[in-house]
């Protein structure tokens, strides 16, 4: 998931974007890559590490099913 910012990054470069367009973006790559870490938890339970694919957190494990604190 925190790759994923990085890879728009690198095709916005090779598209050759504006520079005002990609200054434009990056905080926006930034927002996301902050949301993606902030989303990560790991299960107390398993130790399984849980990614969110929306703005919400995890609330169960996706290996073993146990809530999430
Ligand atoms: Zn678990």
């Amino acid at each position: 998931m925190v790759s994923t910012p990085l890879l728009l990054c690198l095709f916005a470069w090779n598209r050759g974007e504006q520079a005002g367009e990609f200054a434009f973006l990056l905080p926006f790559l930034m927002l996301i890559t902050f949301l993606n870490l902030r989303n990560t938890r790991f299960c107390d339970a398993c130790g399984a590490t849980q990614y969110s694919r929306g703005v919400s957190r995890p609330r169960h494990c996706s290996r073993c099913g146990a809530s999430l604190s």
